[in-house]
């Protein structure tokens, strides 16, 4: 409690170099191994982080922008503490990094065909931890790159087991198709440019399965916008 009272009156400061401003630096940003612009599914050199057309076998989103490496302790330390301590402020800090990256490598005419989303959590996930932290970071951008948000558009249609548990292959079929667009979204996707919004990309992730899903029901492009990749 004492610790959380502290944190709620104590400035802001860098976790890495402890300069009073931001949880995270510019200048300790910048000297973090962070990702060039590359292909997310062969590691090569990319144009503006585009998947390679012949990489593009069973993936499904287009382009992939990621801010850091997770194994990198500073990153890894700023999510957990936004994941599990509520500190949203920490997320008001990544949006000025993340709609860096975002409006670097996206040329853009008209920001209406673009809409932010975040992969759904389980109600009772959201219960324990009291808010869904990925909402937290698309809620913020959405507001601040002025883009349109959607929440509830994507359902669950299967009881999917615990990724973290699965081999690899295990973790494909567990997805597979384990996902269904709400039907009040449907009709408006046509041509869409969606932005997924995360904090950790792993390979196996779901935002591929939720590109599938709305790249099935016609949208344009689906760009991946993560704080860390695995
Ligand atoms: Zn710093
Ligand atoms: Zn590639």
């Amino acid at each position: 409690m004492f610790k959380f009272l502290k944190d709620l009156i104590a400035p802001k400061k860098c976790y890495s170099c402890n300069k009073e401003w931001r949880f995270l630096c510019e200048y300790c940003l910048s000297k973090m191994s962070n990702f060039d612009s590359t292909c997310y599914v062969c590691k090569w050199i990319s144009n503006n982080y585009e998947i390679h057309k012949k990489c593009k076998n069973n993936v499904y989103y287009d382009k992939i922008f990621i801010l850091s490496h997770y194994k990198n302790k500073i990153i890894s330390k700023l999510i957990k503490d936004l994941k599990f301590y509520s500190k949203k402020d920490i997320a008001e800090d990544l949006w000025i990094y993340l709609s860096e990256l975002f409006f670097d490598n996206e040329i853009y005419k008209n920001t209406d065909n673009y809409i932010i989303i975040f992969p759904p959590m389980w109600f009772f996930k959201k219960l324990k931890r009291w808010y869904n932290h990925s909402e937290v970071l698309a809620k913020i951008i959405s507001k601040q790159i002025n883009i349109k948000l959607w929440i509830w558009y994507i359902k669950k249609i299967k009881t999917t087991r615990q990724q973290s548990l699965l081999s690899r292959q295990e973790r494909l079929d567990n997805l597979n198709n384990s996902f269904k667009l709400s039907n009040n979204k449907i009709d408006n996707i046509d041509n869409k440019i969606f932005i997924i919004v995360d904090d950790v990309i792993s390979t196996w992730s779901t935002i591929n399965e939720i590109s599938k899903v709305l790249k099935k029901n016609w949208a344009k492009k689906i760009i991946g916008l993560i704080v860390a990749s695995d």
